[in-house]
């Protein structure tokens, strides 16, 4: 197959772990015969500095024309002035909107062999394997918002709200998923209080009727909160609207133990996606070469699944990563006593490739 990737390898650590995901796709690619062309742009702090914005116009045309996104990271203490009108993450904003993405899937599969890292007792993460499906592009952090009135009298509002076909789009993209995995999915709203939480129930029982194979559940998202850590196993594919969703996603982040090891997908209708690891850009240990690149390396495995449709190729880079984690090839981050540089972790999951 052929097929043009455009890398955004942003700030801090970002480049650092996009050029390991690089050399694993470019490994794969030449285990299976396919052609990727890759093109770097610049999005983030980087591109604040070479052109004055956070996504200059002909990084968003390449995204556009590209089968697919992989991004590094953006932001840094240098563009963290909250007053600065132009800053790192109104790139990311910017390029989600423009390539028109609306869910956010995060898998969390904690590894047996890391078992010890993660902040919940082993036999609480055994067996966890679920995929969050957060709406991103409504809500309260889109719905009008500003204050009025003055003193102590001065209010502040935010405004929650969802078209029904805003939330048909993310809960069906949340039922196909479910069909290649356990079946079940567990819509999370708050509708015994918000009305646009009883829209959302109301949606996610008409979409439910379209996919007789699927069970569908519903949870109350305080509720979902506390299951996360008391009984995370029992979920498959969780979907819910933005600000849960983020609040959700944090949290189930930590069950893995590094957020260097988790990937993430933004989609759309269609099979354009972007793809990056869930951590930030981590200023404290940028240019050291001791970065996880995992996170990427998984991120660039998704790419494959949603963007590419091989899942074979993306099924061979996730077993690569299991066994040399499992071989004890760990990154400082990990806890390791005698951890691999960067690179090394890199080259440790291509080693294991097929
Ligand atoms: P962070 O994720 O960058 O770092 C948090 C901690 O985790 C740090 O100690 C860091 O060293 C560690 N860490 C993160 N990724 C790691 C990896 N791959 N390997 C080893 N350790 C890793 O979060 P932060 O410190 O809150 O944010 C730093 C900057 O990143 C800020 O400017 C923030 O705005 C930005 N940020 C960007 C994104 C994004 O690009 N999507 C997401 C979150 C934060």
């Amino acid at each position: 197959m052929n097929a043009h990737i455009v890398l955004l390898p942003g700030d801090g650590i970002g480049p650092e772990v996009v050029k390991e995901a690089r050399l694993v796709l470019e490994a794969v690619a030449k285990r299976h015969g396919h052609q990727f062309k890759f093109t770097e742009h610049l999005l983030g702090g980087c591109a604040i500095d070479a052109t004055g914005t956070a996504m200059p116009d002909e990084t968003l045309a390449a995204c556009q024309a590209a089968d697919a996104v992989l991004l590094g990271a953006v932001g840094g203490p240098k563009w963290d002035d909250p007053a600065a009108k132009v800053r790192p993450e109104q790139g990311l904003l910017g390029l989600r909107k423009g390539m028109q993405l609306y869910a956010n899937l995060r898998p969390v599969r904690p590894m047996p062999a890391l078992e010890h890292i993660s902040p919940l007792k082993p036999e609480r993460i055994r067996g966890v394997d679920f995929l969050v499906v957060r709406e991103l592009t409504g809500g309260l952090y889109f719905g009008a918002r500003g204050r009025k009135g003055t003193g102590e009298d001065e209010q502040a509002f935010d405004t929650m709200i969802y078209s029904k076909s805003e939330v048909r789009r993310v809960v069906k993209l949340a039922f196909q998923l479910a069909k290649g995995r356990r079946s079940l999915v567990t819509s999370i709203d708050k509708a015994n209080v918000l009305e646009s939480s009883r829209l959302w129930r109301q949606v996610a029982v008409e979409v439910g009727k379209e996919f007789p194979a699927i069970k569908l559940e519903h949870q109350l998202v305080d509720s979902a909160a506390m299951r996360l850590v008391t009984h995370a196993a029992q979920f498959d594919v969780l979907v819910t609207e933005n600000m849960f969703g983020d609040i959700l996603t944090d949290e189930a982040a930590v069950l893995a133990g590094s957020l260097g090891l988790l990937p993430s997908a933004s989609l759309g209708d269609g099979t354009k996606g972007l793809y990056e690891p869930i951590h930030g850009s981590a200023p404290d240990i940028a240019g050291k070469g001791i970065a996880n690149p995992v996170g990427t390396i998984l991120s660039a495995a998704m790419l494959l699944r949603h963007s590419l449709g091989l899942e074979k190729e993306a099924q061979e880079i996730e077993r690569a990563v299991t066994l040399a984690l499992e071989a004890g090839q760990h990154t400082a981050d990990l806890g390791a006593k005698q951890p691999l540089t960067t690179s090394q972790m890199g080259q440790a999951v291509q080693q294991r490739l097929g």
